[in-house]
């Protein structure tokens, strides 16, 4: 089981995120302040934080800097009210390896998580920063997608099943796979919200990038 530290002063976000991954069955600490979000980090060994900026105590971005400066590369999830350039820009060069504007979807933060925490376990194999397949790169840090040399919009559920696909490159990957990998693990199976993405991604990408397996799924041809 996945432990997950939020650190997070708002009480309402840190209290419906932390039911909302309970029930998705993670173990969760919340803690409110900065100087204590250190000690828990340092401690208790989260698997990944979601960290709030304007913390008291001390902020996300300390923080954050503390954690990588001492070597901790737990992954960070920053997550804030203030969607300025000036402070996703610091955050993402001090190491954080996602970030989110409040207000935000619960899934999309869900699918972020289980990402990172992907991301995480498989590291050995990938850079933090960028996941290139054949001409298609992905940057994490600005969640852009370079295609043939050019950069292409995808939108938070794109780029992750489009993330997926590049981890899995040359495989079939089930309709079953991707919803419960890039969706709700309780969506509907009989949701042609794969398909739809699926066609998607081949409209901003190529037609050729995804390949239909017949009755079996999909594949990403690198
Ligand atoms: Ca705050």
């Amino acid at each position: 089981m996945s432990r997950i530290l939020i650190v997070e002063d708002e009480e309402r976000i840190a209290s419906f995120v932390k039911s909302g991954l309970e029930s998705h069955g993670y173990q969760v600490d919340v803690v409110n302040d900065g100087i204590e979000a250190m000690h828990w980090a340092k401690y208790s060994n989260p698997d990944l934080i979601i960290l709030d900026i304007g913390l008291p105590g001390k902020s996300g971005i300390e923080i954050l800097n503390e954690l990588r400066g001492t070597g901790n590369m737990v992954p960070v999830i920053i997550l804030t009210a203030r969607d300025s350039v000036s402070d996703r820009v610091s955050g993402l060069e001090l190491g954080a390896n996602d970030y989110m504007a409040k207000p935000f979807a619960f899934e999309e933060l869900l699918v972020r998580i289980r990402l990172r925490l992907k991301d995480a376990t498989s590291q050995a194999s990938s850079s933090l920063s960028e996941l290139s397949v054949g001409e298609i790169t992905l940057n994490f840090y600005d969640r852009t997608v370079v295609f043939k040399g050019k950069k292409i919009e995808l939108s938070g559920r794109e780029f992750a099943l489009l993330e997926l696909f590049m981890r899995n490159p040359n495989r079939v990957l089930s309709r079953e796979q991707l919803l419960s990998n890039v969706w709700e693990m309780d969506f509907d199976p009989n949701s042609n919200v794969v398909d739809v993405y699926v066609r998607y991604l081949r409209q901003k990408l190529d037609e050729n990038v995804i390949q239909t397996v017949r009755g079996m799924g999909y594949k990403f041809k690198s």
